[in-house]
């Protein structure tokens, strides 16, 4: 599903050029669930913003389905993004003073589905993620966790084979990310593809593997053997 070669991305700003990522080459495949680890300013962001399809990278190769996406036009990674890709946020970007179902039918809306359809779709999706008796709570009504599950509810609206998350327990206690770590492996299980950025082992054991940057450097790249 995602082939990187000899990937590297340069952030120049000004006269100032920094390599945050330096050579990384990589394949995931279709069902895996990886888990991302590495301190502060080793490239994380930055590796997930590329297999987003949010940013470019500086040279090198990256095929996400085949499809070279550095050949791509910004209207092509938008349209690719809408189709393969659900993004999963840290402080769960959901929108205020907006039911959880609205929250949820926005990318249905976005991708002109059918009222009924979207209502329908919605409503699953919160029932999927153990909130079908929040679904007209708005987000400040709700917990950290649930809101993180609206979240989830909402990425998965289009049905994309793909997730990313950047640190989707870092805002939770570890009773709610422990939670939101279940939704993932039962999607997993589904055949979804899950990413995601933590900084907390305990969080990275749940996945299947966990590959390491250090310095824009890939370090380390293990099976998880106890799985939690
Ligand atoms: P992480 O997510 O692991 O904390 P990042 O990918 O955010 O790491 O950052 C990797 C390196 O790239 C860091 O040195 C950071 O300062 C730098 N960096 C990130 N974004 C930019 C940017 N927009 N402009 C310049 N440097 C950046
Ligand atoms: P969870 O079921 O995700 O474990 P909690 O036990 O943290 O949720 O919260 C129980 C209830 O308290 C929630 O259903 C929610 O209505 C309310 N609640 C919790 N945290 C907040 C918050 N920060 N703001 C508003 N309401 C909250």
């Amino acid at each position: 599903m995602i082939e990187v070669k000899n990937l590297q991305k340069i952030y120049q700003n000004g006269d100032v050029k920094v390599s945050a990522l330096k050579n990384i080459s990589l394949t995931i495949k279709e069902g895996e669930f990886v888990a991302i680890m590495g301190s502060s300013g080793s490239g994380k962001s930055t590796f997930m913003n590329i297999l987003g399809c949010l940013d470019r990278l500086t040279s090198g190769e990256y095929l996400l389905d085949g499809i070279p996406i550095q050949e791509r036009t910004e209207e092509e990674l938008s349209e690719i993004r809408n189709l393969k890709i659900g993004f999963v946020f840290q402080s769960f970007n959901l929108i205020p003073r907006t039911t959880a179902l609205k929250n949820v039918e926005l990318p249905l809306l976005y991708a002109r589905k059918k009222q009924n359809y979207r209502r329908k779709k919605a409503m699953e999706l919160l029932e999927k993620v153990g909130l079908k008796d929040r679904i007209y709570h708005m987000p400040n009504e709700m917990s950290g966790g649930q809101r993180q599950r609206v979240a989830i509810a909402r990425a998965l609206a289009n049905e994309p084979p793909l997730i990313l998350a950047d640190e989707p327990t870092g805002n939770l206690d570890s009773k709610s990310g422990e939670e939101v770590m279940e939704i993932f492996k039962k999607l997993n299980n589904e055949g979804v593809t899950i990413i995601i950025v933590t900084h907390e082992l305990d969080i990275a054991q749940h996945c299947k593997r966990i590959v390491t940057f250090k310095d824009g450097n890939l370090i380390g790249d293990e099976l998880v053997k106890n799985r939690l």
